[in-house]
C-alpha cells in the first residue's frame, strides 16, 4: 500500500484542443512547488495525476499542503495505492477511515478504467465496501453530499482508493497564459489583484517604486514581504525596486501641483513597460479599483492608459473593498499590507488633485518635459532580486541587473 496524492484539475479540463498543453504546466507546477525536496513521484491514471513522495519520501501532509496552492488544481485527495483483492481494499479503506476521524456519512464509488468495467462488478464491490465501512465505523450511507466520499478506481491489477479532499485555488496553471509585470504598492489592493491574475495563468514579475531616501525603506520591506507571501503561489518570483524620489522632485519642479498623482502614475507605466518588455512580459497589473481614489476615477485611468503601449489589466476594477480585504485577509497578505509606510505617491502630493483630465491636457503639461531620458535613468537605477519559495519558507537572493 503506496500514500498517494490524487490530483483533480480545474479548468483544463475544458480547454479540450490544449488539454495536453494545461497538463504538462500542471505538472511543471507541482514539481515548482516541491524543487527543495526532490521531485515527487508523478504519473497519470485515467484521468487523475497521483503523485508519490518520490525517491526523497516527501510526506503525503506536505504534498497536500504544497499542493493547495497551485493554480490548476480544484482539488485533492489524499489516497493509497493498492492490488485489487478485497483484503488490501478493505486495509486500504481502514487507512481512509482512520484519516477522517470526524466523519459520520460517507458514500463508496468504484470506476473502472475502461466503460465496460462500469457494470455490475462495479456496483456490487461499491455495496460491499459500503456495508464494510458501515460495519467499523456505525457512519451512514449518504450518497447526496456525504461527509467524506470513497472512490475506489480499479486498473488491472491496480486500485487506487481515495478519501480525505483538500481544495485547491484552482484557476490556470501559472505561465499558461503569459507574463506579466505587477505594480505592487504596498497597499492592500495591489498583491490581491496580484494573486488573482496569477490564477488566471499568468506568471508575474513584482516592480516597486519607492521615495527613498526622502521617505523610509518600511515601503521596500512591506514590497519583499508581500512578494515572499505570493511565492507560496509562484515559487520563484523576480522583483525590482524603482528609486523614483529624483523623477518626482523633477515633476514638482516643472509641472502644476494638481496634475501630480497622474504624472507619477504615468511615469510609473511608462517605466514599468520598459521593464515588461525587457524580461519578454506583454501585459501589466494593477491594483486600481474604480474611484477608491482620485486618480482611480474612469477619466484619470484613460489619462494614465493613454501612455500604455501594453494592456493593463486591473482584476479589482468593480470590487468593493471589503471584499478585497476579505480576499487580503485569505492570502495572508493583509497583515503585511497593513503595516505603516510612507506612500511613494503622498511625498510631494497636493490638497487638491484633479479628478477629471484627458488624455490632452497632460500631453500638454508634459510638452517639455525629457520623458525617454527620466525614464531611462529610472530603469537604469533598478535593483532586482529573486524570491524563492523553499523549505516551507521563502527567501531571496539579491543580485543587480
Ligand atoms: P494599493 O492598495 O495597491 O496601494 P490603492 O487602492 O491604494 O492601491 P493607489 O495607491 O492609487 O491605489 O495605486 C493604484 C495602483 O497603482 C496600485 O494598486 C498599484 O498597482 C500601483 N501603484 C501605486 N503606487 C505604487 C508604487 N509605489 N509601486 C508600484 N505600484 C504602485
Ligand atoms: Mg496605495
Amino acid at each position: 500500500v503506496r500514500q498517494v496524492v490524487v490530483v483533480h484539475f480545474d479548468e483544463i479540463a475544458l480547454k479540450r484542443g490544449r488539454r495536453a498543453y494545461y497538463e504538462k504546466r500542471l505538472v511543471n507546477g507541482l514539481e515548482n512547488c516541491c524543487r527543495d525536496l526532490g521531485p515527487p513521484g508523478i504519473r497519470a491514471l485515467f484521468d487523475r495525476v497521483i503523485v508519490s513522495g518520490g525517491k526523497t519520501e516527501i510526506p503525503v501532509a506536505v504534498l497536500l499542503d504544497r499542493f493547495s496552492r497551485v493554480f490548476g488544481v480544484r482539488y485533492l485527495r489524499e489516497g493509497w495505492l493498492t492490488g485489487t483483492s478485497p483484503e488490501l481494499l478493505r486495509e486500504a479503506i481502514d487507512l481512509v477511515i482512520a484519516s477522517r476521524p470526524d466523519a459520520r456519512t460517507f458514500g463508496v464509488r468504484v470506476k473502472g478504467g475502461q466503460r465496460s468495467d462500469l457494470n455490475r462488478r462495479s456496483l456490487d464491490l461499491a455495496a460491499e465496501l459500503g456495508a464494510y465501512v458501515g460495519g467499523r465505523t456505525g457512519w451512514k450511507v449518504d450518497l447526496g453530499s456525504p461527509d467524506l466520499w470513497i472512490e475506489v478506481l480499479l486498473d488491472g491489477a491496480e486500485a487506487l482508493v481515495s478519501g480525505r479532499r483538500v481544495e485547491g485555488p484552482g484557476g490556470l496553471p501559472i505561465g499558461t497564459t503569459g507574463h506579466g509585470v505587477a505594480l505592487v504598492s504596498g497597499g492592500i489592493d495591489s498583491p490581491v489583484a496580484a494573486w488573482m491574475m496569477m490564477g488566471r495563468g499568468l506568471r508575474l514579475s513584482v516592480l516597486h517604486f519607492h521615495s527613498a531616501p526622502f521617505t523610509g525603506r518600511q515601503s521596500q520591506a512591506k514590497v519583499r514581504d508581500l512578494a515572499l507571501s505570493l511565492a507560496r503561489y509562484q515559487p520563484t518570483i523576480e522583483v525590482a525596486m524603482i528609486p523614483f524620489a529624483e523623477l518626482q522632485r523633477a515633476l514638482v519642479a516643472a509641472t502644476p501641483p494638481r496634475y501630480r498623482v497622474i504624472l507619477y502614475r504615468r511615469f510609473m507605466l511608462r517605466i514599468a513597460e520598459v521593464l515588461a518588455r525587457a524580461v519578454g512580459a506583454t501585459c501589466l497589473v494593477t491594483g486600481d479599483a474604480l474611484a477608491q481614489v482620485a486618480s482611480q476615477t474612469v477619466e484619470n485611468i484613460g489619462t494614465i492608459d493613454a501612455v500604455a503601449g501594453l494592456p493593463i489589466l486591473r482584476p479589482l476594477i468593480g470590487m468593493q473593498k471589503s471584499s478585497v480585504v476579505d480576499l487580503a485577509r485569505e492570502l495572508g497578505t493583509y497583515e503585511i499590507s497593513i503595516r505603516p509606510h510612507e506612500d511613494c505617491c503622498a511625498f510631494l502630493m497636493p490638497d487638491r488633485p484633479a479628478t477629471a483630465t484627458t488624455p490632452a491636457e497632460l500631453t500638454e503639461v508634459e510638452r517639455d518635459l525629457p520623458i525617454a531620458e527620466w525614464v531611462a535613468a529610472a530603469v537604469a537605477a533598478r535593483e532586482v532580486f529573486t524570491t524563492r519559495f523553499e523549505d516551507g519558507l521563502a527567501s531571496s537572493d539579491s543580485a543587480s541587473a
